[in-house]
C-alpha cells in the first residue's frame, strides 16, 4: 500500500513508512487509502487472525506481504478479551501481554517486521521516548533481538515506580535514560534526532514510538474483533472509550472505523491534559506543557497523532469526542469500580470508565465499552490505597521486578541525546 505523509510529500511504500517513522518533510505517514476489507473471518477467530485478515489489504504487494500471517501469529501471542462489568458495560483487557499495556501489541508487531526487513543490514538503535509504557513495550519486544539495540528516554520522576524499575530491569541491548524533563521534552529529542541527517549516517535509527505506523495499524485489531465478536452476539455497533494522550490507540479505533467495522461512537477521554478536548471544542489545536498526573501514561501536551485526525477528517469533532477527567476523580472512580463490580482498573482506565459515566449521565445508550489500557498493579501506589486491597503483579511483571535496575541520567537536549547515542554506536 502507498502511503503519504500527513503534509503533503512523495509518495512510499508501507514497509519504507514502517522503517523510517517520520516522513522526510516532518509529517506523519499515512496509508493513501483506506481499503474495504473482505467478509471478516468467523467470530470466534483468534486475534492474530483478525489482525492478518485486517492488514492483508495494506501489505498487498509489500516486502512483508508473503509473510504477513507468521508476523501476525508471531506478535499478538495473548488476547484481548471484553470483561462485561454490566449488561451493557465492558472492559477491553488490553494489558494481557508482557508487558502489562496494550502498547504491547503495537511494539511486537512492529519488531517482527523490523527483523524481517532491517536485521541484515547492520545495527539499529531503537530510539522511543515514553510516557512510562511505550518504553517498556518496546523494550520487551526488541530485548535479544540481533541486529538491533533499544534506546528509551522516559521522563525522570514521572513515570510509576514499576514503570521505571521495568524499563531499568531489561539489561542487555536496552539501555534506559531517564531525562530531567517533561515527556515532551523527551518526544522533542527523539524527533530532533530522526531529523538529524548526519547522526543517522553515524547511528542508524528505527522509530517506534506512536507515529510509526508499524504500531498503528496492528491496533485495529482488537477493536476489530471486539466489534465482530458483538456484531455475532446480536448487538448493536460496539461504541467505545479510549483512554488518550498521544493519540495512537484512539486513532486505530478510528481507522477501524473507517475500513468499516461496526464500530459507533468513538469518545477520548484524558486526564486533566485537555489539548485534544479544547481542539474538539474551538477547532483550535494549542499544544501546551504536559501538566503530571496520575495517569501519567497520558501526560501529553502536544499529541503527534493530531496530525493524522486532522488529515484523515476534515471535521474531526464528527468523527470523535472527547471528556477530560481530573485527577479525584480518577482516583474516586478506581474506588467506585472495585466497590461495585470488585475490579481493580489502572489510573487510565479509569479516566475512560469515569467519561463513560458522564456519557451515561447525558443519556449516551447501548452498549459501550473503555479501552482498559494497562493492568492496575503497574500503578500499586495510586490503586492499593484506593480499593484498599492488595494488587498483586502479573508473572512477566513480577519477573522483571525482581530483576536489578539501572538507568542513565540524561539533560532534555537534543545534544545530550546525540552525545548518547554516539557512544553506544
Ligand atoms: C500510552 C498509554 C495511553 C495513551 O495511549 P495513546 O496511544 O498515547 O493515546 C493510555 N493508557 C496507557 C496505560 C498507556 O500506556
Amino acid at each position: 500500500m502507498r502511503c503519504v505523509s500527513t503534509r503533503g510529500g512523495r509518495e512510499v511504500s508501507l514497509t519504507e513508512a514502517i522503517t523510517d517513522g517520520l516522513a522526510p518533510d516532518g509529517g506523519l505517514f499515512l496509508p493513501q487509502r483506506l481499503a474495504q476489507v473482505g467478509p471478516p473471518p468467523c467470530a470466534d477467530a483468534p486475534l492474530w487472525a483478525v489482525a492478518n485478515w485486517l492488514l492483508r489489504p495494506f501489505f498487498e504487494g509489500e516486502a512483508l506481504g508473503a509473510s504477513l500471517d507468521e508476523l501476525c501469529a508471531r506478535a499478538f501471542t495473548f488476547a484481548a478479551p471484553v470483561r462485561w462489568l454490566a449488561p451493557d458495560t465492558g472492559l477491553l483487557e488490553l494489558f494481557h501481554g508482557p508487558t502489562a499495556a496494550f502498547k504491547d501489541f503495537g511494539a511486537r508487531f512492529l519488531a517482527e517486521c523490523a527483523a524481517r526487513l532491517l536485521s541484515a543490514r547492520g545495527t539499529r538503535t531503537v530510539l522511543v521516548a515514553t510516557s512510562g509504557d511505550t518504553g517498556a513495550a518496546v523494550a520487551a519486544a526488541f530485548h535479544r533481538r540481533p541486529g538491533f539495540r533499544v534506546l528509551v528516554l522516559y521522563p525522570d520522576g514521572r513515570v510509576s515506580v514499576r514503570q521505571a524499575h521495568q524499563l531499568g530491569a531489561f539489561g542487555g541491548n536496552v539501555h534506559a535514560f531517564r531525562v530531567a524533563g517533561s515527556f515532551d521534552d523527551c518526544q522533542r529529542m527523539v524527533k530532533a534526532a530522526f531529523l538529524d541527517r548526519e547522526l543517522q549516517s553515524r547511528a542508524p535509527l528505527l522509530s517506534a514510538n506512536s507515529i510509526s505506523l508499524g504500531r498503528l495499524l496492528p491496533q485495529m485489531a482488537y477493536y476489530a474483533q471486539a466489534a465482530l465478536h458483538a456484531r455475532e452476539q446480536g448487538r448493536a455497533p460496539l461504541s467505545f472509550v479510549v483512554p488518550t494522550g498521544n493519540l495512537g490507540n484512539a486513532l486505530a479505533c478510528l481507522l477501524a472505523r473507517e475500513l468499516g467495522l461496526p464500530i459507533g461512537r468513538v469518545v477520548l477521554a484524558t486526564n486533566a491534559n485537555r489539548v485534544l478536548v479544547d481542539f474538539l471544542a474551538t477547532g483550535r489545536y494549542e499544544p501546551r506543557d504536559s501538566i503530571p498526573t496520575l495517569a501519567n501514561a497520558m501526560d501529553v501536551g502536544a499529541p503527534s497523532n493530531v496530525e493524522r485526525l486532522r488529515a484523515l477528517f476534515s471535521d474531526p469533532t464528527r468523527a470523535v469526542e472527547a471528556e477530560a477527567i481530573e485527577d479525584a476523580t480518577i482516583r474516586a472512580t478506581i474506588a467506585s469500580t472495585w466497590r461495585k463490580h470488585g475490579v481493580a482498573i489502572c489510573p487510565h482506565t479509569a479516566c475512560g470508565v469515569a467519561a463513560l459515566e458522564t456519557l451515561r449521565g447525558r443519556g449516551a445508550h447501548g452498549p459501550w465499552v473503555v479501552a482498559a489500557t494497562a493492568h492496575p498493579a503497574k500503578f500499586d501506589t495510586i490503586v492499593e490505597p484506593a480499593i484498599g486491597a492488595a494488587c498483586p503483579p502479573p508473572a512477566p511483571l513480577a519477573a522483571l521486578l525482581a530483576r536489578p535496575a539501572r538507568a542513565t541520567p540524561l539533560e532534555p537536549s537534543s545534544e545530550a541525546l546525540r552525545r548518547a547515542l554516539l557512544e553506544l554506536a
